[in-house]
């Protein structure tokens, strides 16, 4: 029988230690972060692990033009609301990952990340309509692939308008966070980035990702959860005395 439902609700779980915990995030467009992970990002910060996040793409001249939206101070608005200060741009195009080499979005992910040696990595999906996405996701694999030793857990989030918008919509939740402590958190960084959030009931709309929170939460007996995939989880066997 195949098991694929095992769902952990604890940061404790997904940290795999008491310790403090250097996490990981990569992100491919400047509200992907909040979408997937903003209520885990603020947890790990409450609990006094470190989170660097990282963003892909600048996700402005594309859509935006040269001006821009002001998303830099988006993104500084909206992890100050998670209570995060480690953030930084890899520096490439919007929705042009899946047309640069591999190999160079990998070694951006390994200079950012060079001394750092997250524990815990959390990711896009590469189950995604959007190409980035999926770009990321592949890179990512790579460059923390099981010879980087020092991670424990690596997870794929759920970012909506875009999961949920793939065909077939293959993302499977193996594990469940509460965030309740942390879902006002988690909107009030998403209304951060104005030029992303929409009007009800698209599913970037402040509502609709409070509701998502919710949906998610009563598949586990929570008030508010998000959902990740495991791609890789490493228990280490602990020393008797
Ligand atoms: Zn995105």
């Amino acid at each position: 029988m195949e098991v694929n439902f095992l769902p952990i609700v604890s940061l404790r779980e997904i940290n795999l230690s008491e310790e403090q915990t250097r996490v990981l995030v990569i992100a491919a467009h400047p509200d992907d972060e909040v979408l997937g992970c903003g209520g885990a990002m603020a947890l790990h910060r409450d609990r006094g692990d470190e989170v660097k996040l990282l963003i892909a793409c600048e996700g402005e001249s594309l859509r935006y033009g040269e001006a821009g939206v002001g998303q830099h101070g988006h993104i500084e608005a909206a992890a100050a609301a998670l209570g995060v200060n480690d953030w930084s741009l890899l520096g490439f195009n919007d929705q042009t990952l899946d047309t640069t080499p591999q190999t160079a979005i990998i070694d951006a992910l390994m200079r950012a990340t060079e001394g750092y040696e997250p524990n815990v990595v959390y990711c896009q999906s590469g189950e995604d309509v959007n190409s980035d996405h999926l770009a990321l996701f592949r890179a990512a694999l790579v460059a923390f692939r099981p010879t980087a030793e020092s991670v424990r857990s690596f997870l794929t989030w759920y970012t909506a308008s875009s999961t949920d918008w793939a065909f077939p919509r293959t993302f499977t939740p193996d594990t469940w966070v509460d965030i309740s402590e942390a879902i006002d958190r988690k909107i009030e960084a998403m209304a951060c980035y104005e030029s992303e959030v929409r009007a009800y009931p698209h599913p970037r709309s402040l509502e609709s990702i409070r509701a998502q929170a919710q949906f998610w939460g009563t598949q586990a007996c929570l008030p508010f959860a998000e959902v990740f995939r495991t791609v890789r989880r490493v228990e280490l066997p602990t020393c008797a005395d």
